[in-house]
């Protein structure tokens, strides 16, 4: 057991090196012995990327001297956890290497936490935050949100693997990079009402990373190597802004919680960044902050800005509005402690042009 910290004090964990460009994949083992890992590697990644990334991963780490191993998770759920840990235990690796989207990325995370070792994290998309985050969010857990684990020790995103992936997964990265717009705003609300803790730092650091988002559209839009590169380390600073406040606050309010009741909710919910960028539009107008910004943004990037966009009934994301706000009642938002009314909800969603 590790002694508890005094009160108003919490660690700041880091990766300790980020490498980022073109084919950069095929450095992973020598990044390894820059850091001064060395020996055995389980390298942890899905069935679709094996091909397309891990076996460059392998291929780099066997050249490093390193003996590996790969496991193939199939998907973030608590089963392929205890697998991959039960990996762990029998070859005794000295880092955990993940390779791939979130999902396996959180694997990676979780069991490597579990274990005591450390991780090393090869996005291969940017959907999301939490390729660099010190977060998971798993499935088969009693909540639905991301909580603390621990921090990659390194990152090598490879952007010529993370151009190559479905323009979709891009376009979702950038909503959940917009989507600090808002949760900043509620972070600031939370410290005037709750006294909550809050670091100017950290926030400051996930607002300008979407600030940066949004001023490069047109070249995240045309896919362009320093439309992604921005993409990527955006999301990377957002990891970077949660572990120096430690806690999601900087990256994650109301328009979170937004997305986290669709994903529950909703019959065929769309993907998290998706949703958080809709929820942005809706939460920066009760903010009465510039929404039509918002909108306008995520539309040049080609991300979804309604309901019927996202594929999703109106309906739900009316509820979403007046429900939410339970999914996490100790995050103080704009949605405040009971929720919108349905009515307001509505012409909320009908003044953004989000539903009609
Ligand atoms: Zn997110």
């Amino acid at each position: 057991m590790e002694p508890p910290l005094p009160p108003d004090s919490h660690y700041m964990q880091l990766p300790r090196e980020v490498l980022i460009g073109k084919q950069v994949a095929p450095l992973v083992g020598a990044t390894l012995t820059r850091l001064g890992i060395r020996g055995r590697a389980l390298i942890v990644t899905g069935p679709q990327v094996k091909n397309i990334a891990a076996d460059i991963v392998l291929t780099s780490l066997n050249e490093s001297g390193f003996s590996a191993r790969t496991s193939i998770v199939e998907g973030s759920t608590t089963e392929q956890v205890i697998l991959v840990e039960n990996q762990i235990h029998e070859f005794k690796p000295d880092i955990i290497v993940g390779v791939g989207g979130g999902k396996d990325i959180d694997v990676a995370k979780l069991s490597s936490m579990h274990t005591s070792k450390q991780f090393l994290s090869v996005p291969t998309a940017a959907s999301h935050d939490g390729i660099a985050s010190p977060l998971v969010s798993m499935k088969g857990l009693d909540r639905p949100y991301s909580y603390v684990a621990h921090s990659p020790v390194a990152i090598v995103a490879d952007t010529s693997i993370i151009g190559r992936s479905p323009y979709r997964l891009i376009a979702s990265g950038c909503g959940d990079v917009v989507a600090k717009y808002t949760a900043v705003r509620d972070w600031k609300l939370a410290h005037r009402i709750k006294n909550e803790y809050y670091g100017d730092y950290a926030a400051e650091l996930a607002i300008m990373s979407s600030r940066l988002v949004m001023k490069n559209s047109s070249s995240i839009r045309m896919v362009s190597e320093s439309g992604v590169r921005t993409l990527v380390e955006a999301l990377i600073s957002c990891g970077v802004s949660m572990s120096i406040a430690g806690t999601s606050r900087p990256c994650s309010g109301a328009e979170h919680l937004f997305s986290h009741y669709l994903t529950m909710k909703a019959p065929r919910p769309a993907l998290h960044g998706e949703q958080c960028g809709v929820g942005t539009i809706l939460c920066a107008y009760l903010h009465g902050a510039n929404w039509e910004l918002i909108k306008e943004v995520l539309h040049k990037i080609g991300a979804p800005t309604t309901a019927t966009e996202l594929g999703i009934e109106q309906e739900y994301v009316v509820e979403a509005l007046t429900k939410a706000h339970t999914i996490r009642p100790e995050r103080y938002t704009i949605l405040g402690e009971s929720g919108l009314t349905k009515e307001a909800a509505q012409r909320v969603a009908s003044i953004t042009g989000v539903a009609s």
